[in-house]
């Protein structure tokens, strides 16, 4: 994606068992960075006393020093890699939330959005909760501890039937590791083994990471309590239809992971060929926008016969303090983080790939870039269909009136971004090339229709419901 228009949700990571357990986490998360970089945190247990250490920036910086992780004791841990959704990004929302209540304590992770979190979080001030945190996730702490339930696993499961949205979720107590997923499966979640350890993840590129294997998606609706008894499975909710985020496949998550049980490189090579197949054009070459779009854009090249070539070049060293430049300059923001390669672009008939267009401010900065190198022709191509309407599931989207194609036509898109021909892939296309059933999609990205009701700011206005 050209723009840092939408940005991933979060990553979570747990193990039970494995001696050196924060170590893994840090691995873990390390994996799971792109879901997240504007804080990271791991909490353990040594089955005595609880340990944690989280803090602004990448996971590296956080846990820069052996000595950090060497404080982290025990063979439980949990790990989250912060992007803020709901909540500011201040360094007091930085997760795993650890706290202490009824002599007990217990740490959560959490990657998603709660629907309903508004109005639960004036309920429970009303009753006389204070809240550490602006996070949502505090909202099923805050449940958990007004519990009267004896066990964690009872008064976890109460708390999530009171919350709506989407949530995966880690939680560690003093001799246990508990993973939950929301009923619908917005976000995905793994559960894998290595050696004698149990590990849950967001995605299965942090097992690959430690050398665990990858055993099994944990259920929508499933809560899995690892402790010294082994691995029990619990399914308390009500079944609904399934809504897996299928913005997972197109963009957020890494090419090498499993998610939802669908080998995320496969898919987005799929969604390559389809587009090829729905957009075919005469060009000379197909260039991707690095990194996200290069499977799509092998997956077009494969199709169209049209050779892939490195048009663009992207600098990957932009750290998070890096300063963005004045307004009289906001035209170098492009350039900041690509090249146009002119020796590659020079007098061709050029087709771009890109895996979504969001405000499409920067694309068009892009397009000019690749026409000031020399290309006779411009032919934009997306690997997904127009985005039309926000996420509520726990990825930051710009609001519906700065999603350009909530308000233009493709034809005025492609007038705007001057370029010769744009083509998105369709919606029938894209969900065809999974295997699961299209029905277990989340689409409200791309139709506006959302498969729960939302609370929206206030709480006043609940969206239109899928059919
Ligand atoms: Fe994913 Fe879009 Fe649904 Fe959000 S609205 S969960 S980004 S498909």
């Amino acid at each position: 994606m050209i723009e840092n228009a939408i940005h991933e949700e979060c990553g979570v990571f747990g193990i039970y068992g494995a001696r050196k357990a924060a170590e893994l986490t840090y691995l873990g998360l390390y994996a799971l960075q792109h879901r997240g970089q504007e804080g990271a945190g791991i909490v353990s247990s040594d089955g005595e006393k609880v340990y944690e250490h989280k803090g602004p920036d990448l996971v590296n910086d956080v846990f820069a020093s052996k000595d950090i992780l060497a404080k982290l004791k025990g063979k439980i841990a949990i790990g989250h890699n912060r992007y803020s959704t709901t909540g500011s990004s201040s360094v007091i929302n930085i997760q795993p939330i650890l706290i202490t209540y009824k002599g007990k304590q217990l740490a959560i992770g959490h990657n998603g959005n709660l629907t309903n979190s508004h109005s639960l979080r004036n309920r429970l001030e009303k009753n006389g909760s204070i809240f550490q945190t602006t996070s949502d996730s505090e909202i099923i702490l805050h449940l958990i501890a007004r519990s009267r339930k004896k066990k964690v696993k009872d008064e976890i499961t109460e708390a999530l039937s009171r919350v709506k949205g989407a949530y995966s979720l880690v939680f560690l107590t003093k001799d246990s590791l508990v993973a939950a997923r929301d009923p619908f499966g917005f976000r995905p979640l793994a559960l894998g083994r290595l050696n004698n350890a149990w590990v849950v993840a967001s995605e299965t590129c942090a097992f690959d990471m430690i050398g665990a294997k990858y055993l099994r998606d944990i259920q929508p609706g499933e809560i899995v309590v690892v402790d010294d008894g082994g691995v029990s499975s619990f399914f308390p909710f009500k079944k609904v239809k399934h809504a897996f985020c299928i913005f997972e496949f197109i963009y957020f998550a890494r090419p090498d992971s499993i998610i939802f049980q669908e080998n995320v490189d496969k898919i987005r090579r799929r969604l390559g060929w389809q587009l090829a197949k729905e957009w075919p054009v005469d060009a000379d070459l197909v260039i991707s926008v690095p990194d996200s779009s290069n499977t799509a854009t092998v997956g077009y090249s494969e199709e169209s016969g049209i050779k892939y070539d490195m048009g663009l070049i992207r600098n990957h060293y932009i750290g998070r303090t890096f300063i963005h430049p004045d307004q009289e300059i906001r035209d170098l923001d492009a350039r900041i983080k690509y090249n146009a390669v002119r020796g590659v672009l020079k007098g061709k008939k050029v087709v771009i790939v890109d895996d979504s267009i969001v405000r499409g401010t920067t694309s068009k900065k892009l397009i000019k870039m690749i026409r000031q190198a020399g290309a006779k022709e411009v032919h934009f191509r997306v690997s997904c269909p127009p985005i039309i309407s926000p996420c509520f599931y726990g990825v930051d989207m710009p609001t519906k009136e700065e999603l350009i194609a909530s308000s233009k036509s493709v034809e005025e898109i492609r007038r705007f971004l001057d370029v010769d021909t744009l083509g998105y892939t369709s919606l029938e296309g894209m969900l065809s090339m999974h295997s699961l059933h299209k029905e277990d999609f989340c689409v409200a990205c791309f139709s506006g229709k959302y498969p729960t009701r939302v609370e929206y700011n206030s709480g006043k206005y609940v969206l239109e419901r899928a059919k």
